[in-house]
């Protein structure tokens, strides 16, 4: 009878067992339902009941704004894997690097950045980016146009892999912009430099053209009330004296423009012939002798042999006059020196004054066209001859430059092949 009973109970327990086995299979069935309804997006909303009655929670509505909001957004967005695969993005980075949608998911971000560029982004991917980071790239385009991006990334979890967002804000219109800044400042110095030029050229022509103005006007004032002193010998020699330094001066004036308009057209020729440059600097001091007279110095040492190379003898007289003329300008009354050498196979020149050098934040660039170590005000100039005459010496393979100390005089050399074998 006992054992019966037990049976019975056994049999109602199994049955019970049975009935809640269906019953959560039958809820497992349903929740595995929801999760994947939810998952493939869809249910709107979920009804939840708790302690205090019923509770909507809306999927859709949550989750739909932020997608029409990064999908119409104006920068371009996007979800990378860790080595850099495109998982997701919007339209606007496609637009971006003028690739469709369907191109871009699924390939390598790689494929639109710089191999140099790659190495830095591939380092900052794999960089720790859970706090984010914000660096600008080159990115190519479909059509390979370079496209500069500033990438924001951070770090995100997709279905527990590891994945990295990035905002990609284009900066093409920035860029542009700092170029046109750029442009429009170097515009504006070259116009402020052109100024400049025009005003210094303009005094620097004036000077002797007033200066010879001046003398004529007072010589014919002179002429025109009998004045027996305008015809004395030693004034009109000395007038005419004048009037050829004054011109010569706006000769070299005229010449050195020409020259510069010359090698920017690189219209510039040198016509090679054999020519002794001890010579040849041994007349262009006998020339310069109104000058030295002018200037209260006294005729420039010159020591050295004959040197005979294949040189253009106009060209190289041009660079010795402008060497000797800043000696002579610059030098104050000192004695100035002159050395003719020649060593396996080049000749050196070097002249030497005694005035006031050159600090050395200026010696490479007072060869430079316009540059000036001096200010107009203290001694007049136009910053041609150097360049000119830098120019001429490189044409004929050689090389110049200056030794100075700064209160303790200067030293020009140049060296050129002799170009005879
Ligand atoms: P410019 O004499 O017309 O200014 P240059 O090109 O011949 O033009 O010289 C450039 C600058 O180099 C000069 O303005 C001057 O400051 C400096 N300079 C040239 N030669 C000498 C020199 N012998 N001693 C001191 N400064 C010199």
């Amino acid at each position: 009878m006992i054992l019966k009973k037990k049976a019975k109970a056994v049999d109602s327990s199994v049955a019970k067992l049975k009935s809640l086995n269906v019953a959560l299979r039958y809820e497992l069935a349903e929740a595995k339902d929801t999760l994947r309804a939810i998952q493939n997006g869809e249910v709107d909303a979920l009804v939840v009941c708790g302690k205090d009655g019923e509770q909507i929670f809306t999927l859709k509505n949550a989750d739909q704004p932020y997608r029409v909001f990064v999908e119409n957004m104006n920068e371009g967005a996007a979800t990378l894997s860790s080595d850099g695969i495109i998982y997701y993005c919007n339209k606007c980075f496609a637009e971006t690097l003028k690739t469709p949608i369907e191109e871009l998911i699924g390939s390598s971000i790689y494929i639109f950045i710089s191999l140099e560029e790659a190495k830095k982004f591939k380092n900052i991917l794999k960089s720790d980016t859970k706090h984010g980071s914000q660096n600008s790239f080159l990115f190519k385009d479909k059509c390979n146009k370079t496209v500069p991006l500033l990438i924001s990334m951070s770090s995100s979890d997709i279905n527990e892999k590891d994945s990295v967002s990035i905002i990609a804000t284009n900066m093409t219109q920035q860029v542009q912009l700092k170029e046109y800044e750029k442009l429009a400042a170097d515009l504006s110095e070259a116009v402020r430099a052109r100024d400049e030029f025009i005003s210094i050229a303009s005094h620097e022509l004036k000077t002797p053209l007033t200066s010879l103005l001046l003398q004529s006007q007072m010589q014919l004032k002179m002429i025109k009330s009998n004045d027996p002193k305008a015809f004395e010998e030693s004034r009109i020699r000395n007038l005419s004296q004048q009037a050829a330094l004054h011109v010569t001066k706006l000769n070299v004036l005229v010449d050195d423009m020409l020259d510069i308009s010359r090698l920017k057209s690189g219209g510039l020729s040198i016509r090679k012939q054999s020519v002794d440059l001890y010579e040849l600097t041994n007349k262009v001091i006998k020339n310069l002798s109104p000058q030295l007279v002018s200037a209260g110095c006294k005729k420039p040492y010159l020591s050295g042999d004959k040197t005979v190379g294949l040189w253009d003898p106009m060209r190289l007289e041009q660079v010795i006059n402008n060497l000797l003329i800043n000696a002579i300008k610059y030098g104050g009354p000192s004695q100035i020196a002159v050395h003719i050498t020649s060593s396996k196979g080049w000749a050196q020149c070097s002249i030497i004054d005694k005035g006031k050098g050159i600090p050395k934040r200026d010696q490479l660039r007072i060869f430079e066209r316009y540059e000036r170590a001096i200010s107009a005000n203290e001694i007049s100039g136009m910053g041609m001859g150097l360049y000119i005459s830098q120019q001429l010496i490189q044409a004929h393979d050689g090389r110049i430059w200056v030794k100075s100390e700064n209160g303790n005089g200067s030293t020009f050399y140049f060296e050129i092949p002799l170009g005879i074998a």
